[in-house]
């Protein structure tokens, strides 16, 4: 290899380590492992590279990537097994005729033949949607004699009695996560007319039959927002496995012939050791200048051939490393490429999952995870962890009176005012509807009593104006401390029993587990 080429191969495996470094850049947050996999690759490509543990690495981070497909495939599964436990639920229901419960069974049976994947998965879901649909339209419009799909009386009635609140804790429950759900949805779609109406009727209160018709909607939005973003994620983890399957090859290809090199120096050696050999033997028998002379003259030339044939050899294998190293560079720029693409979706999903698009603060996924980290650490330390409850007072009077947007735009403003007013280690998030939850670790609660006192009378003071009416708005609070054997249902159930009390006497206070 003249100084040249070597020269071009430094050049290069510098640019292909520095194409790593940005390539573990990218990936880091969105996955440890590969992130860790990557840095491990680029060790073993910088400085003097070691192609075989080079190899290694891209095998496992090959795997990575496979199992992030995997775990793809999973939730696929997780919502067809959902999809069929829906059925299952609406097999059960009495008011479905036996058309639409053979209907259902024959879905049910074709559905257990589901190959897992999410694209042939769809037509199941647009069947599923159409047997909700007919079951919706057997249900009664009226009960004076016949109904209007000409089923008796007697049938009405068995069906109406589906569209009695069969338990108001349940329906209330269905609409706050209908509610959560829409949200995003609605923040993103302002203008989609039957969207908003949806909202509309969740925030004012609805039948048993429209929360049903409710859910199809969403049900639809969320299957088309699934197969989108499965689609995306799917063709970029198909790309990148195959770059890194063509990045295998390439460094497979590089190791076979840095080895042929150097079977092939060795033999060379082996023969021109041998030919000095032979040579030295000739000059130790010769006796005749002349003829020793002609003989030096053969092997010289013989030398000769065999060092530029070698020469050549070195030449072109070295050429093929200089491509396959070419490849090599290229797959990784267009990896990084589509990792960035990734992470950035990644990411994106991430804070979009985690945020309450309304009032921009985190939402009832995000309070789940902190929740759930703040008790393990309370449970290790037991450093004092308290939590409030704070729910704003008649807000259904300001929907009411003002309409929806001055009730979403009073939500924003308090969720402001929150945020404002609270520490950096503290942790607000919006439970649902006018409900705002707060953890506040590291904190005593009688130390809290004063700060939560003067962000109630700030609420209280704040200056709302609609329809050029003052208005006051006010919100009650219920504060309690993780003690004993606590866990974090148990002590929401308390902040919740507190603020119960704050409402039954007179709203706009606090109750703490000391009140
Ligand atoms: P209380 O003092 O007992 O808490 O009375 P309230 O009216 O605040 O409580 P209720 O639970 O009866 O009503 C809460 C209302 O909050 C119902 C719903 O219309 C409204 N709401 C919930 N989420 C939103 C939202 O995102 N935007 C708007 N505009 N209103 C919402
Ligand atoms: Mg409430
Ligand atoms: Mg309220």
């Amino acid at each position: 290899m003249d100084k040249k080429q070597l020269e071009s191969l430094k050049q290069h495996n510098e640019q292909l380590a520095q194409v790593i470094i940005r390539l573990s850049n990218f990936y880091e947050g969105a996955s440890t492992e590969v992130d860790k996999e990557l840095k491990t690759l680029r060790s073993h490509l910088s400085g003097k590279p070691n192609i075989t543990l080079a190899a290694v690495s891209i095998g496992k981070l090959n795997n990575l990537l496979m199992q992030n497909a995997q775990s793809l495939k999973k939730q696929t599964t997780d919502t067809i097994s959902r999809l069929e436990s829906a059925i299952k639920r609406l097999q059960r229901s009495d008011s479905i005729t036996s058309e639409l419960k053979s209907e259902t069974a024959r879905f049910l049976s074709s559905l257990s033949m589901q190959s897992g994947s999410l694209f042939s998965s769809l037509p199941q879901f647009e069947r599923a949607l159409i047997l909700y649909q007919q079951a919706l339209d057997n249900e009664p419009k009226n009960t004076n004699g016949q109904s209007t799909n000409g089923q008796t009386v007697a049938e009405a009635q068995t069906q109406d009695a589906l569209s009695q609140p069969i338990d108001e804790r349940l329906h209330a429950n269905i609409t706050a996560e209908l509610q959560g759900l829409i949200e995003p949805y609605y923040q993103k779609n302002k203008s989609d007319k039957q969207l908003s109406e949806v909202r509309k009727k969740l925030l004012d209160g609805l039948t048993q039959h429209e929360l049903l018709e409710c859910c199809l909607v969403l049900i639809r939005l969320i299957v088309k927002d699934v197969v989108r973003e499965a689609g995306v994620n799917g063709q970029v983890i198909d790309g990148l496995h195959r770059s890194i399957i063509s990045i295998n090859q390439d460094v497979s290809q590089t190791i076979e012939i840095t080895q042929s090199q150097f079977e092939n120096k060795a033999k060379h050696h082996q023969n021109l050791q041998t030919q000095i050999s032979d040579m030295g033997e000739v000059v130790n028998q010769s006796d005749d200048l002349d003829k020793l002379k002609s003989e030096a003259q053969q092997y010289l030339e013989k030398m000769q051939d065999s060092i530029s044939q070698h020469q050549e050899a070195d030449k072109e294998e070295e050429e093929k490393l200089i491509l396959l190293l070419q490849n090599m560079q290229r797959e990784l720029t267009s990896m990084e490429k589509k990792t960035q693409q990734y992470r950035k979706k990644l990411l994106e999903q991430r804070s979009q999952t985690h945020m309450d698009p309304l009032t921009k603060i985190p939402n009832r996924i995000a309070y789940n995870e902190r929740i759930e980290q703040e008790y393990q650490r309370w449970l290790r330390t037991k450093a004092p962890l308290c939590m409030a409850v704070v729910d704003i007072d008649h807000f259904k009077s300001i929907n009411d009176k003002y309409g929806h947007a001055a009730g979403d735009k009073t939500l924003q403003v308090i969720a402001k005012q929150l945020k404002g007013k609270l520490r950096k280690t503290d942790f607000l998030a919006r439970w649902g509807g006018e409900e705002f939850v707060i953890l506040f670790p590291d904190s005593e609660l009688k130390d809290l009593l004063a700060p939560l006192e003067e962000i109630r009378k700030k609420m209280e003071s704040l200056p709302f104006k609609f329809k050029q009416e003052p208005v006051t708005i006010t919100a009650s609070f219920g504060l309690a401390k993780f003690a004993n054997e606590d866990t974090v249902e148990s002590v929401f159930d308390r902040a919740d029993k507190h603020l119960y009390s704050a409402k039954n006497n007179g709203r706009n206070q606090i109750v703490s587990d000391q009140s």
